[in-house]
C-alpha cells in the first residue's frame, strides 16, 4: 500500500462535516476503493447504522463503542480497506490517536470528522490531538443562528436558556438543543 495520510475535517455543528465526509467517502467508491466507515455508539441522531449529514445524505457505517476504538483496526483489516473514515471522532476515548496513528502508518488514508470544541469553547476529545498530527486539516464554519454572520461555537440551550459551563458535555435524554453561533452571539451561564 502506498503511504497513509491523515486528513481532519473540523468546526462547528451544522458546519457540513459530515457531508464532506460522505463526499470524500463517495469519491473513493467511485475510485473502485475500498472505504471503512465508522461512528461512535453514541451518535445516534439519525440512524444506528448510517453516517447521515444534516440535508439527508447517508453512508453505511459500522458502530463502535466509545470506549473500545482499537475495534476500528480489525475492522479496516478484515475489510483490506483503503480509506478509513471516521465521523463524530470527539467521541471517542484518547486511545483514537493510536488508532489512527496505526492505520496511517499500516498505509491507509484517514478520514476523521469532529467537532474541535465542546458548548462551553473547549477542546473537544482526542480533536486537537488529531489535528496537530495530521498532514490536512479543514475547518468548517457554519452559519451564526441569531445574526448571520459565520459560526464557529456551539451553542447548548437547555430549556430556551444558555447551558452553564459546569453542564456534563454529553447530556443524556436532556431537554436540550444546539445552534451554531458566532463569538459574539455565543452565550454561557456561570
Ligand atoms: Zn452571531
Amino acid at each position: 500500500m502506498a503511504g497513509g495520510y491523515l486528513e481532519v475535517i473540523t468546526g462547528s455543528m451544522f458546519s457540513g462535516k459530515s457531508e464532506e465526509l460522505i463526499r470524500r467517502v463517495r469519491r473513493v467508491v467511485i475510485a473502485r476503493k475500498k472505504a471503512v466507515v465508522v461512528k461512535p455508539s453514541i451518535d445516534t441522531r439519525y440512524s444506528a447504522s448510517e453516517v447521515r449529514s444534516h440535508d439527508g445524505n447517508g453512508l453505511d457505517a459500522h458502530v463502535v463503542d466509545v470506549a473500545r476504538p482499537e475495534e476500528i483496526l480489525a475492522l479496516a483489516k478484515s475489510a483490506n480497506a483503503d480509506v478509513v473514515a471516521i465521523d463524530e471522532a470527539q467521541f471517542f476515548s484518547p486511545a483514537i490517536v493510536d488508532v489512527v496513528m496505526s492505520l496511517v502508518d499500516e498505509g491507509r488514508r484517514v478520514i476523521v470528522a469532529g467537532l474541535d470544541m465542546d458548548f462551553a469553547r473547549r477542546p473537544f476529545g482526542a480533536m486537537p490531538v488529531l489535528m496537530a498530527m495530521a498532514d490536512e486539516v479543514l475547518k468548517l464554519k457554519a452559519i451564526c443562528a441569531v445574526c448571520g454572520e459565520p459560526a464557529t461555537f456551539n451553542q447548548r440551550l437547555i430549556n430556551g436558556q444558555p447551558a452553564r459551563r459546569s453542564d456534563p458535555v454529553v447530556m443524556v435524554g436532556g431537554q436540550e438543543k444546539y445552534e451554531a453561533r458566532c463569538r459574539r452571539c455565543h452565550q454561557l451561564a456561570d
